[in-house]
């Protein structure tokens, strides 16, 4: 808008974020910067209301998105959005499932499969969900938004295991018995090491009259805030538009991109991207075998700390139901069923919360890193200069 200006140079110099994840992920998965997990505790409260309405936010500014819809149950993608192709396709070649698209969002849904509402027992569960989104063929993404199901059972592990979740948003309702619903809800991400970044308080008020009402009382989602110190919260108001464009297959931030619902994603949206750039810079614990000292040594984030421990040692400490009573916890494994000189033959990380190891008698064993952390280390092996100081 000056006048005298006639060209401008413009020199960026932050670089949008890459994949972190090596190859140690399905493939399928290794081309997705942020993974994050949309969850509540309870059926009903939002959740894909919330899930799809992030998505198309990040889009619109400007992100590479994709929706996995991982409710199983009831999946409530195909209500929501609305594809030219609703059913997912495989690659015959690659045997990879292709994802449809909505809008420039990339879409794997149970509900696409062609298989309707099945009725599935947990393990099956688990397994389709592990099918869906590591053999679909994301491409490049910034985002990856996973409509979480309900509650924090079987499935929200298998999740985790399969895909380290970059950040997780949870979704509840003012009412002061969702809050015990979702603290349980924090803790099991906490557990995982997924950090929370945000809550919102969906349905909290509704005007009529030139007055404001709050049906279900106010606080609940403040007081989460407050005691896990969650940075932010949102206040999403009850609006019958909300509800009339999710059954009608296109998400309200598409419809009403300039509306009161829309600006609230839009805070949300930056959140996101922030917490998750912030999250991406810390480094997490790293496990790695030295075969030339015959160390695993456990590389700490944050801290110059790194530590070693003796394979035996490790695998002696495995509390999985192979090596421990789950009734009694009574040690099944003799100290001298483990060679004193197995060496593990690979370590991968499972998640954020801990690794897999896989032994050369073929078990695999999961180590969280808490558990490393208790693990009696070996003295002499040589040390960081950093830590004799
Ligand atoms: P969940 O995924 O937690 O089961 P949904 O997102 O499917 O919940 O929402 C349940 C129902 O409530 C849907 O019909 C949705 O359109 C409606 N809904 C969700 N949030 C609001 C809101 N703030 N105002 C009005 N209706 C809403």
């Amino acid at each position: 808008m000056l006048p005298w200006v006639k060209k401008v140079n413009v020199t960026m110099s932050a670089q949008p974020a890459r994949p972190v994840f090596t190859g140690l992920l399905p493939p399928g998965l290794r081309t997705i910067s942020n993974i994050v997990a949309v969850s509540s505790c309870k059926g009903g409260v939002g959740k894909s209301t919330v899930a799809v309405n992030l998505a198309y936010t990040l889009a619109d500014m400007g992100a590479r998105v994709g929706i996995f819809d991982a409710d199983v149950y009831g999946p409530s993608l195909p209500t929501m959005v609305s594809p030219q192709y609703r059913l997912l396709e495989m690659n015959p070649e690659t045997k990879t499932i292709i994802p449809t698209e909505y809008l420039g969002i990339k879409l794997v849904s149970f509900g696409f499969s062609g298989q309707g509402r099945a009725i599935m027992r947990g393990p099956m569960v688990s397994g389709v969900i592990n099918q869906l989104l590591t053999t679909a063929e994301w491409g490049e993404l910034d985002y990856l938004i996973i409509d979480m199901p309900p509650g924090t059972g079987d499935i929200h592990l298998t999740l985790c295991q399969v895909v380290p979740l970059t950040a997780a948003v949870i979704v509840t309702t003012p009412q002061k018995l969702s809050f015990i619903d979702v603290a349980k809800g924090v803790r099991m991400f906490s557990k995982l090491k997924v950090p929370c970044v945000a809550v919102v308080e969906n349905m909290c008020h509704f005007d009529a009259d030139g007055k404001r009402y709050y049906p279900f009382g106010r606080g609940s989602g403040s007081q989460v805030v407050q005691q896990f110190g969650i940075p932010h919260l949102f206040e999403l108001p009850i609006r019958p538009t909300l509800s009339a464009s999710g059954d009608g297959g296109m998400p309200e931030v598409v419809a009403d991109p300039q509306g009161e619902v829309a600006k609230i994603f839009q805070d949300l949206g930056v959140c996101v991207v922030q917490q998750c750039a912030k999250i991406r810079q810390q480094v997490s614990t790293a496990v790695t075998y030295d075969k030339s000292l015959k160390a695993i040594k456990v590389k700490v984030p944050d801290s110059e700390e790194e530590f070693f421990l003796h394979p035996a040692t490790v695998r002696r400490n495995d509390r999985s139901a192979q090596s421990v009573d789950e009734w009694t916890g009574e040690q099944k494994l003799q100290y001298g069923d483990i060679p004193e000189d197995i060496e593990p033959e690979e370590i991968r990380p499972m998640g954020n919360y801990a690794v897999s190891i896989t032994w050369p008698d073929g078990f695999s064993q999961i180590a969280p890193y808490d558990q490393l952390q208790t693990i009696e280390r070996l003295v002499d092996v040589p040390q960081p200069t950093s830590i004799q100081a």
